[in-house]
């Protein structure tokens, strides 16, 4: 593997040098790459397939990581630890545990004390890393509108004193990665909610499911941010149109998706089960999925009782 990059680099190098334009859009292979069987690809396949290997190896790395972990046959408990420097968000999502915990539980700790309004924690910053998967913020959206740039910059200059630990981001705002996608470190990694791909329900529940931009919006930009580490949660997954909702995901590329239904009996316009199962199955084809919490719809005994009692 590493020859042949090598080796693409090497090529890829000279065609970059020639600074000529083929006229056939042909890059011709080097022979120790492609035996006699494929003697050139185009310059575009080319930069693709560079493009491809270095993704590659980073989900390689990434696995080794997961592998070398205590706990890997429980993937999501990888996250060594959670890091909360900034906490607090603007998109008051109706099935935020953070927020309950914010204002009840915790709302006489320092942290929490003002509210679940963004913050920053001036002695978050001390913290070392030595290693494992870092969840940075867990208790708010550190990309939510009301964050100021320069905590995030303060974030990510943090972070990159730690090159061997990873760091996992996660927002229904990924609009804003792409402000800071030049300062990011190659361990961070990018990743968006997106829990369903019908818009229709944001602005139809009642009350409103969140703030947050809609799940259209956020397809989008993740579809168009390039990162090698990107990942997608489908937490708590909401009803979906089974084909456009798989074809989102391809689109984007994550190397990982979380699914999972909300565990916390918010009573929200779940999707069935055997449908759940099927974008499982059809994601698993061309991604690595990590399955959390996965029953029933909460209204699927009912739907079915009803079904039943309309047909006798
Ligand atoms: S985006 Fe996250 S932190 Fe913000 S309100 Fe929604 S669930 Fe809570």
């Amino acid at each position: 593997m590493n020859d042949i990059i090598t080796l693409m680099k090497r090529r890829l190098k000279e065609v970059k040098r020639s600074g000529k334009k083929n006229p056939t859009g042909r890059i011709y292979l080097p022979k120790e790459l492609v035996g006699t069987y494929v003697s050139y690809i185009t310059y575009q396949e080319l930069q693709q397939l560079e493009r491809d290997i270095r993704r590659y190896r980073t989900i390689m790395n990434f696995m080794r990581h997961l592998l070398d972990s205590k706990n890997h046959t429980k993937m999501f408990s990888v996250i060594s630890e959670t890091w909360n420097p900034i906490t607090g968000c603007t998109h008051y999502c109706i099935y935020c545990w953070a927020r309950r915990l914010a204002l009840t539980k915790l709302k006489n700790s320092k942290k929490y004390k003002d509210g679940f309004l963004p913050k920053l924690h001036p002695e978050e910053f001390k913290k070392k890393f030595k290693g494992g998967m870092v969840f940075v913020t867990d208790m708010g959206d550190l990309f939510s509108n009301g964050v100021p740039d320069e905590w995030i910059i303060r974030v990510i200059e943090h972070i990159k004193k730690f090159p061997n630990t990873y760091f996992l981001f996660l927002t229904k705002n990924p609009i804003r990665y792409l402000d800071f996608i030049d300062r990011f470190p190659p361990n961070a990694i990018l990743g968006a909610t997106i829990e369903t791909n019908r818009d229709e329900l944001y602005l139809n529940h009642s009350p409103r499911i969140s703030l947050a931009p809609l799940p259209s919006l956020r397809y989008k930009v993740m579809k168009e941010l390039k990162w090698d580490m990107k990942f997608v949660s489908i937490e708590p997954i909401l009803d979906f149109d089974l084909e456009e909702f798989v074809e989102w995901i391809r689109e984007i590329n994550p190397f990982l998706v979380y699914v999972g239904y909300d565990n916390y009996n918010w009573k929200l316009p779940e999707p069935p089960l055997s449908k759940t199962l099927k974008l499982i199955r059809k994601i698993s084809e061309f991604t690595l999925v990590v399955k959390k919490t996965i029953r029933p719809a909460w209204n699927e005994s009912i739907i079915n009782y009803k079904n039943k009692s309309s047909k006798s």
